[in-house]
């Protein structure tokens, strides 16, 4: 009996729509944690563009400390595109996490829920239900800081594969698919994405990949290349259950997944790494919508609802699958319904009204 447990949660209020995502993402939690029966304690911390413009600190030592000593990170969205280093690149605390706590495994979901508004023509987009593992400190990002422009005649940036970030990525890929096929008793599958038929480091990318095939013997396991699995992803979704890449291909595929969804306000994902993980949606902080009221905070909610996943598996504590559920549940309703919808998803409700749906969804 776990029911004395309480959770510490670093929050990331962020930027932009940050904050109006985050805050009815608490409300959601706090109700939730009641009907499961567990505490959850938030540490809201600074961080982010606009704390970078006032002290010129992106993700103060502080906030990186308690986010560590967490048991799970939240975050909203960081960034403006008007806030820049003296380098002209843009502040992005939440690619420091990743790299400061060894997030190396990048989760983004792509799932569609009935009702939802999709570019793709083919009803059998409905069954698409797979998960893309973007590797997420190594790649074309390892040497992000470190990539030259020389001479003002050509630029050199490095790609970096290590077998031991690799041959984790790939267990956590193959135990997330013998997990999904336990949960939906469905075979399990899992897809290595790269270049292996031009770039050496892609090749030995795959050779990990089959190495680490042969410890889960009763998961499918196959390789593609990066471009056909770009079109595959336009043409047949449905086909797919893990999928596991680099870097830099995880990061464009990813918004891809979203294209399909609809809207990058429906995409959730993690960042999990041995000891710590982080939450937040796949979008930005839509500073164009920033104030307006009018964000969509679902794939807020979804990603809080993988933070409770998480902790359930990381403490083997079922109550909080059954709160992880409770928010796919309403947030399926939500949709389905779609009387109550923000306008990226169709309707012309705002940001609290959506929030106030799903709320009543979790007490229905
Ligand atoms: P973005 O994801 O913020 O916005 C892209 C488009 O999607 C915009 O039209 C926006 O209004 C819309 N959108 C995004 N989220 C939405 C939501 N929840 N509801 C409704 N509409 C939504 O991408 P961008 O404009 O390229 O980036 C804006 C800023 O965010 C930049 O500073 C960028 O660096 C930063 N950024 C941060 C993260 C992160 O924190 N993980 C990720 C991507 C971009």
């Amino acid at each position: 009996m776990k029911s004395n447990r309480v959770y510490r949660i670093a929050l990331f209020d962020g930027d932009g729509i940050g904050p109006e995502i985050m805050a009815p993402t608490r409300v959601l939690l706090e109700d939730v944690s009641k009907r499961v029966g567990r505490k959850f304690e938030f540490d809201s911390l600074p961080a982010g563009a606009q704390h970078f413009a006032r002290t010129g600190e992106s993700l103060p030592a502080d906030s990186m400390a308690a986010a560590r000593a967490a048991d799970a990170i939240l975050l909203s969205a960081m960034g403006l595109p008007d806030i820049r280093k003296a380098d002209g690149t843009e502040i992005s605390p939440q690619i420091d996490l990743r790299f400061a706590l060894g997030l190396y495994a990048g989760v983004r979901p792509v799932k569609l829920y009935p009702g939802q508004r999709t570019p793709l023509g083919d009803p059998r987009v409905f069954e698409t239900d797979f998960v893309l593992i973007r590797e997420s400190t190594e790649g074309l990002f390892a040497h992000k800081d470190e990539g030259q422009v020389v001479g003002g005649q050509y630029a050199t940036e490095t790609l970096r594969i290590t077998r031991q970030t690799s041959e984790k990525l790939f267990d956590f890929a193959f135990r997330l698919a013998r997990r999904r096929s336990a949960k939906r008793g469905t075979p399990g599958r899992v897809t290595c994405i790269d270049k292996a038929n031009v770039f050496r480091a892609f090749w030995f990318f795959r050779s990990i990949f089959e190495e680490r095939a042969k410890a889960f013997p009763e998961i499918a396991a196959d390789s593609a290349y990066v471009d056909a699995f770009a079109m595959w992803m336009v043409q047949k979704p449905w086909e797919f259950d893990v999928v596991v890449t680099e870097n830099m291909f995880g990061d464009i595929l990813s918004d891809l997944g979203a294209g399909i969804m609809g809207t990058l306000g429906l995409a959730p994902s993690a960042d999990i790494g041995d000891s710590n993980a982080v939450f937040q949606p796949c979008h930005g902080s839509a500073p164009d919508i920033a104030g307006k009221g009018v964000a969509n905070p679902l794939a807020m909610f979804l990603s809080a609802a993988m933070m409770l996943d998480w902790l359930s598996d990381e403490h083997e504590d079922g109550a909080l699958a059954e709160g992880a559920q409770m928010i796919e549940r309403a947030v399926a309703a939500t949709l389905t319904d779609s009387t109550v919808l923000t306008r990226d998803l169709g309707g012309d409700a705002g940001t609290s009204e959506i929030s106030d749906a799903v709320l009543r969804g979790v007490a229905a």
